[in-house]
């Protein structure tokens, strides 16, 4: 069922057009991530969704209603920011009581409704505290209880653990998602970490200058990118880039020479046809590169190592191929890898993306 869905929203500020028309529809009890850099208009379109923004031009529907111009209060939705204030002079108690309390609940309502969001976010043993005397994390779980308490139908957050340190960051994921799954309503997280979209998203919505590059399940962005720009926002360490040339076509394959690399014949799967001579970029995900021995000696290359970076579980290994940016390649047992030796890797085809000059993916 449909809980939410956006038609050609807009957003301007005067001359300035933020959200350029998004077409999106959220099914109920989904979780999805908004992720895109610094600027693409994350924020925006989620105080839009929260009725903190207009909306410039399209139309907002939840649940099948038109609620584009309607206020806030009357969305059913509860948000959680980047800075969660917290009252400082109530204890946590109060705080999480506070919306229900305003929305005059019973008394006895109200701590029944406290006792068990506490003992669900883990807080039942601070409820007598005040924030100031909580960790950033136990915080935060404050800021989540208190916009859960009135059961909203819609759950959104803005950026919510970018203050935290790695560690607690870590753990809050694994609570939200445990959250989302105890709750199981609409949640929408805007986050510029793509791992953070990646490992709790049931779908990604990859934005970019006020625009949907790509919606899609995780690991089918990951694997099956539309363009250059998800293909490269998605992904730890970033994808590699080539430009190549082709060579020769049939049908159902392309043949191509990646001079950076000294190859002439690496022969990939694709449907589209192409002219001879076209120029495109292919794209190789760090995991993808294999031991010489793995690939046939026309898909093997050998770079010097001009950095190195042994992970313990794994290591990335830094070649320089004669470009700007150095490839890089994930080698699982690369013990015996040395710094500014030659390195010998293979291509396996089959995993190769390829990209259209202007970025687009050719499938
Ligand atoms: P994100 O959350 O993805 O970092 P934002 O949604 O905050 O991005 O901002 C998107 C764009 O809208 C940015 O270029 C920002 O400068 C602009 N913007 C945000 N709020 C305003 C505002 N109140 N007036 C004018 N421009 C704004
Ligand atoms: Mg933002």
């Amino acid at each position: 069922m449909s809980n939410l869905e956006l038609r050609s929203v807009k957003k301007s500020w005067d001359q300035l057009t933020v959200i350029h028309g998004v077409d999106l529809t959220i099914n109920s009890g989904e979780f999805v991530v908004f992720v895109g850099p610094s600027g693409c208009g994350k924020s925006t379109l989620l105080r839009m969704i929260a009725g903190l923004e207009e909306i410039s031009d399209g139309q907002l529907l939840i649940a099948g209603a038109d609620m584009t111009n309607q206020p806030a209060s009357e969305r059913g939705i509860a948000m959680v920011f980047q800075s969660y204030a917290l009252y400082p002079n109530m204890t946590v108690r109060d705080n999480l009581a506070y919306p229900l309390e305003m929305a005059k609940k019973p008394k006895e309502e109200v701590k029944r409704k406290v006792d068990a969001l506490a003992e669900k976010l883990h807080l039942t043993d601070y409820l007598h505290r005040m924030p100031r005397a909580l960790s950033g994390g136990q915080r935060q779980r404050v800021a989540i209880g208190r916009a859960i308490i009135r059961e909203p139908n819609i759950f959104l957050f803005d950026e919510p653990l970018s203050n935290l340190d790695a560690e607690l960051r870590l753990k809050m994921r694994i609570e939200i998602a445990r959250l989302h799954e105890s709750l199981g309503n609409t949640m929408i997280y805007v986050t510029h970490d793509q791992l953070e979209a990646m490992t709790l998203a049931d779908r990604i919505v990859v934005l970019r200058q006020g625009r949907i590059e790509q919606v899609g399940e995780p690991l089918t962005i990951y694997h099956d990118p539309d363009n250059m720009f998800v293909a490269g926002f998605i992904g730890s360490p970033k994808i590699n880039f080539l430009p190549a040339q082709v060579v020769a076509t049939r049908p159902g394959e392309v043949q191509l020479r990646v001079a950076d690399l000294g190859l002439n014949s690496l022969v990939c799967p694709l449907q589209t046809p192409l002219a001879e001579g076209t120029t495109l970029w292919i794209g190789v995900r760090p995991e993808h590169f294999c031991q010489p021995q793995e690939a046939p000696e026309a898909y093997r290359f050998s770079a010097p190592v001009t950095f190195l970076e042994k992970l313990g579980h794994t290591n990335y290994v830094y070649l320089n191929v004669g470009r700007d940016e150095m490839l890089v390649a994930e080698v699982r047992h690369g013990e015996n890898v040395v710094l500014h030796d030659a390195m010998i890797l293979g291509i396996d085809p089959a995993t190769v993306l390829l990209f259209a000059e202007q970025g687009e993916r050719l499938r």
